[in-house]
């Protein structure tokens, strides 16, 4: 029941309005102190002088017999929060539970912190301990693990400075790929996962079935007879969104993927996952150059976000690589701080020379002349790591775009181009990492892209789909697929591919 005012003559309506804003009022109140603050936000100072609630994960406890101090940190900067709580009102029953790992819930007074190391820091008034970590059998402790014992521990590892700054990074390039598509007007398609064509040839494809493996149904011929699995056809996971990519671009225009792709390659490097994501644009009516010009400034966009949206977390990185580093013999160390070659990256032109111009190069160099290749050099062959390593980090230390290679090292969906012997073809190469990018202008003339497929043994009846849009409207366009790891990688400096994905697949490892 409204309250009715006996009193005063103020009007009903009046006091009853007075009465709902007063409620309001006290609720907001309430509100603001139930709350939970973030710990990015409390060390901003914002809130200082009032009680604040925080909640995370104990990094570290020290302290003596007047006073505790709590290292806590809630994931979302790589910055803990120090509480301090004082013996007279924490006895140590209270904080015996306290321990590294365990989950906290703390309120007090946000104030300016006496000690050095950060600017904020929380007078303690109630700790609840939401959920203990048995010190004893808690695997994270305060030295520093290495990155293989981490990895065996995956589940945990994010709770790490190390695995914070990369993950928030990693989520930072993920939001810059879809901001910088949406701002350009490309259509974010959802390229299928599991896939009957294996056209792309881009490795061994993850066999899908629900096929009886112990007792699978068999043709006359003995062979096993797909038609009764459960797509009444072999199926696999996808080695790349392209061909629906181009599909989707014949309407759209422009197009982006960005999914998981599978490959069951048996290479146990750091540079390949079974499963990694990929970025895929395609683009109808751009030529060669306008993809490469797309993939620059696609890369440099991201890495901007990243350098602009995750400073803290970057230098961290930079700060482990330059201390890594320091271990190493004095010729294998970095001439660069990670965030000068970054900036290096982002400033600069990326350099763009022909496959022709590349071996020319590799020929000529003392390297290829004092025989240090393992591999050979000639024109034809498919360029190794270590050839691509020498253009990028050795001859111009910068990525570089290398395109019309030979087309019988590429994809069959690749332009020919006039010469008859080359296509046009491009791969982005980035110091330290390699090929981060493959793309093409793809080939839209009906009769050459028969043709290429036949000589590959694909036949062109299975992709009638594919081959549809060169029959109705087809027109000259061009794509790439970006290794989303790849470039994950680079920002963050991390030398495995493992590292920089949240729970890595690889050959014998499917852990978690
Ligand atoms: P690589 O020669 O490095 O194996 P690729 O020629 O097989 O690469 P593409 O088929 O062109 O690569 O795939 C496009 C992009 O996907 C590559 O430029 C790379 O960034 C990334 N990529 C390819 N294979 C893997 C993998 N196994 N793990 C992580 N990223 C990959
Ligand atoms: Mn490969």
């Amino acid at each position: 029941m409204p309250p009715t005012c006996y009193l005063c003559p103020l009007p009903k309506q009046k006091i009853i309005d007075l009465y709902l804003h007063t409620r309001d009022l006290i609720r907001h109140n309430d509100d603001i102190h139930m709350q939970r603050t973030k710990v990015k936000d409390l060390l901003t100072g914002a809130g200082e002088g009032q009680d604040v609630l925080l909640k995370g994960w104990v990094r570290t406890k020290r302290g003596n017999k007047y006073v505790t101090f709590i290292a806590v940190n809630d994931g979302s900067t790589i910055n803990n929060l120090q509480v301090v709580a004082n013996a007279d009102a924490f006895s140590e029953e209270v904080l015996k539970d306290v321990t590294t790992g365990a989950a906290i819930a703390v309120t007090g007074e946000l104030v300016a912190s006496q000690g050095k190391g950060q600017a904020f820091e929380v007078q303690a008034k109630s700790i609840e301990v939401l959920g203990k970590a048995d010190p004893e059998a808690y695997p994270l402790q305060k030295k520093a693990h290495s990155l293989e014992f981490l990895r065996e521990i995956a589940h945990l590892r994010f709770r790490t400075n190390t695995f914070g700054a990369v993950f928030r990074v990693r989520n930072a390039m993920a939001f810059a790929v879809h901001k910088f598509f949406n701002e350009k007007g490309f259509v974010y398609m959802h390229t299928p996962i599991i896939t009957a064509s294996d056209a792309e040839g881009a490795g061994e494809m993850f066999k899908v079935t629900t096929l009886d493996l112990d007792n699978p149904p068999r043709t006359e011929e003995g062979h096993i007879n797909f038609n009764e699995d459960f797509f009444g056809r072999a199926t696999n996971l996808t080695v790349s969104g392209q061909m629906e990519g181009e599909v989707a671009a014949m309407a759209f225009s422009d197009i982006y993927t960005f999914g998981p792709t599978f490959r069951a390659e048996n290479s146990n490097t750091t540079r390949h996952l079974a499963e990694f994501w990929m970025i895929e644009p395609e683009m109808a009516f751009y030529d060669l150059k306008m993809n490469a010009d797309l993939a620059e400034e696609f890369i440099k966009y991201i890495i901007r976000h990243a350098l602009e949206h995750n400073r803290e977390d970057i230098e961290f990185l930079a700060q482990r690589l330059a201390e890594e580093d320091k271990a190493k013999p004095q010729n294998e160390r970095q001439e660069m701080t990670l965030i000068e070659k970054l900036e290096l990256v982002v400033n600069n032109e990326f350099e763009r020379v022909t496959y022709t111009e590349a071996i020319d190069i590799l020929l000529n160099s003392n390297h290829y002349k004092k025989k240090k290749f393992q591999y050979d050099v000639s024109w034809g062959i498919d360029l190794q790591s270590e050839h691509e390593r020498y253009l990028v980090e050795k001859h111009f230390k910068k990525p570089v775009i290398v395109t019309d290679y030979p087309k019988d090292i590429k994809a069959f969906y690749m332009r020919l181009n006039d010469d008859g012997k080359t296509v046009a073809a491009m791969d982005i190469l980035a110091p330290g990492i390699g090929e981060i990018v493959g793309g093409s202008q793809r080939e839209e003339r009906m009769d050459i892209l028969v043709e290429r497929m036949k000589m590959v043994g694909i036949d062109p009846e299975e992709m009638w789909w594919f081959l549809d849009t060169r029959r109705f409207g087809g027109c000259p366009h061009a794509g790439f697929g970006l290794g989303f790891e790849r470039v994950v990688q680079f920002v963050t400096g991390m030398g495995n591919i493992r590292d920089v994905i949240p729970f890595p697949r690889t050959p014998q490892n499917a852990e978690f």
